[in-house]
């Protein structure tokens, strides 16, 4: 199917084709997460699926641009600008103990389900007491603090 573009769109900065297909590949990930179907889960639990595939996607253009330098600037602003991955996580990634953090609502201040403080998932595997299940509501992380 041809893609149908706008007048106002212009097109992609050079280097998109090489990621198109991965980026397709994604955007058919995200819509399978969508149709999933939500019977039996909890309701933030549903939207676990989603957040995997669009923090892996964030990722993918994370490590292309900063890691492996194999995308232009001009291209990762654009990715950003076009949704393809989440500026404000990426952000945290480069501060350090933060590098694999699951999603932003996990260190808001508001919303927490551990002391208060911080989400459980951010807690380093050695401070958290034996038995406990590491299971973030937000977004079904299972532990993400660069300590553990
Ligand atoms: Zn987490
Ligand atoms: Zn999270």
């Amino acid at each position: 199917m041809p893609k149908i573009r706008t007048s106002r769109t212009k097109p992609p900065p050079e280097g998109f084709e090489e990621i198109e297909s991965v980026l397709e590949d994604y955007a058919r990930k995200m819509r399978d997460a969508e149709n999933e179907s939500h019977e039996g889960k909890r309701k933030t639990e549903s939207l676990w699926p989603i957040m995997r595939v669009s923090h892996t996607r964030s990722r993918y253009i994370y490590e292309l641009y900063y890691k492996r330098e194999a995308i232009s600037k001009q291209l990762y602003e654009w990715l950003i600008k076009q949704g393809y991955a989440d500026a404000n996580l990426i952000a945290k990634w480069k501060k350090p103990g933060y590098e694999k953090l699951c999603c932003v609502r996990c260190i808001q201040s508001k919303d927490m389900n551990y002391q208060g403080s911080t989400c459980i998932c951010r807690v380093p595997k050695a401070q958290v007491k034996a038995g406990t299940v590491v299971e973030c509501v937000h977004c079904g992380c299972r532990g993400c603090s660069s300590d553990s």
